[in-house]
């Protein structure tokens, strides 16, 4: 019997992701810039950041607070007192050979455990529990000119090494690529919400996949760097371990890679066990203790989060519940949403709008929606050329569309492309006339049965492609039926 269904497959998913905490101006060890994107390699390092001998690193504060506020949305308990562990390990992007991070074991704690995140898949609620979170360093970027499988040499840039990074560690709770996919979509929309990470930036939250499947062991897939990658790989992946165990092999522990080039999982080493690491405590840093006052001092200072904003939505515009859920995926769209709200009281056509054709045609380009250039101008704009019959919904469906793919505003679209509604009885009786001449068969069954008049007009929209007012079509080509039954036909 061939086995398919996920769940026979006991299949099983966790996640690590990592977040940079972007809106931080400083490392989070040194005085660094954090925000390197666009740097020249390499500008943006101290002797504390390269790892230089006798230099000791300083605790940003900041950092702490912003990993605290994620602790906190994520229903994680925060260690009253946190240590930082050495990570060892001899690799290129880590000038040190360590990285500061932190354990959970040996006496360890990291800035929190447990917790959980909930969010809906296909209308059904899920939730996954969190291990832990915690703080840690960035090693450097590392650049592999090809694939990192052939490239001939490797591009080190510590511009990047030192910046405050999370770790959130979840367990293996998620038995779909689905799954994993919306789990890390509202995870996305929570950090985006409390303003601790930005999803505009290139890399700012990556993600490790472990997942075995009918028992067989742990295989981690390293380095993703966006959601629907994530997906792609767990698909891959459930499939090649499948297919292996079919044929009577067995999976192995071990680390693949995920070359999106080639959209497969490559096998990169035989994985490694904690032990081989060598963690211990960091002798350069005290333990960080956390107080209850700085717990709820930072409590009092959160911002509205995704779930809070799905209520407000349903009650504040009266849209339902489905409808609030994908709107608050992103914090972008909520944004979005709640502009063009402020502009055109229509909630409900709004969502509609935004929910079907919008997000849509923003899936079908393979762009994110952080990368969607329409404002909320202009898409009122072109819902209210709708309201006002300047347009219909069907050429609006087509403007939002190629809006969408070209970046040009829907209303430059309507006219370049001359798609206004024709609603001038005289150009609409003309072509009718030209409908009639055409299609005589049809306007004499149209005169027995009014059902066959549908055709009539569906020709008239045919000449203007699709422009044509259809409650003035329909009336203009009635009323010269009815004309023409007052005259005797000459056979
Ligand atoms: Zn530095």
């Amino acid at each position: 019997m061939p086995i398919e269904r996920s769940e026979e497959l006991g299949v099983k998913i966790g996640l690590e992701v990592h977040v940079q905490l972007t809106a931080l101006k400083t490392k989070l060890f040194c005085s660094c810039s954090a925000n390197y994107r666009g740097m020249p390699p390499n500008t943006l390092t101290c002797p504390i950041c390269l790892g230089h001998p006798g230099t000791l690193p300083v605790l940003n504060r900041k950092a702490v607070e912003h990993a605290m506020m994620v602790a906190l949305a994520l229903n994680s308990s925060i260690s009253p007192q946190m240590f930082f562990f050495r990570k060892n390990y001899f690799y290129v992007d880590l000038p040190k050979n360590f990285q500061i991070s932190q354990y959970d074991k040996a006496g360890g704690a990291p800035l929190s455990t447990g917790g959980w995140v909930e969010f809906s898949v296909n209308g059904e609620r899920k939730k996954v529990r969190i291990r832990r979170i915690q703080l840690e360093e960035d090693p450097a970027r590392l650049t592999y000119p090809g694939t990192i499988t052939s490239a001939p040499y490797t591009l080190v840039d510590f511009n990047r090494a030192g910046v405050a990074l999370l770790e959130i560690v979840t367990e293996p709770d998620m038995e779909t690529p689905e799954e994993a996919y919306f789990f890390l979509q509202k995870l996305r929309s929570i950090l985006e919400h409390l303003g601790v990470s930005s999803e505009n930036m290139q890399g700012s939250m990556r993600c490790d996949a472990n997942i075995s499947i009918m028992g067989g062991a742990r295989v981690e897939i390293k380095n993703i760097s966006s959601f629907r990658d994530v997906r792609r790989a767990l698909q891959y992946e459930i499939m090649r371990q499948k297919q292996l165990l079919r044929r009577g092999g067995v999976t192995k522990q071990e680390t693949r890679h995920w070359d999106e080039d080639r959209q497969i999982t490559v096998s990169l080493r035989v994985k490694e066990t904690e032990s081989d690491y060598r963690y211990f405590p960091e002798p350069d840093l005290v333990p960080v203790k956390i107080p209850e006052e700085w717990v709820s001092k930072v409590a009092s200072q959160m911002p509205e989060l995704p779930d809070a904003r799905k209520e407000r939505f349903i009650s504040d515009y009266g849209i339902p519940e489905y409808d609030a859920i994908v709107l608050t995926s992103s914090k972008k769209i909520a944004d979005f949403f709640e502009e063009c709200c402020k502009l055109y009281s229509n909630p409900k056509k709004i969502a509609n709008w935004i929910m079907s054709d919008l997000l849509r045609n923003i899936n079908e380009t393979g762009m994110d929606v952080t990368e969607m250039s329409i404002t909320a101008e202009q898409f009122i704009e072109m819902i209210k050329m709708i309201d006002e019959g300047l347009i219909s919904g069907k050429i609006a469906k087509r403007v939002l569309r190629e809006s969408i793919r070209t970046g040009r505003p829907p209303r430059i679209v309507v006219e370049d492309e001359g798609l206004l509604k024709i609603s001038d009885e005289n150009v609409i009786s003309k072509l009718a006339d030209e409908v009639f001449r055409e299609f005589p068969k049809a306007v004499e069954d149209a005169r027995r049965d009014r059902k066959a008049v549908n055709f009539l007009v569906g020709q008239v929209m045919k000449k203007t492609r699709g422009r044509a007012d259809p409650d003035v079509t329909n009336k203009v080509i009635l009323s010269k039926l009815e004309e023409n039954r007052a005259i005797p036909s000459r056979s």
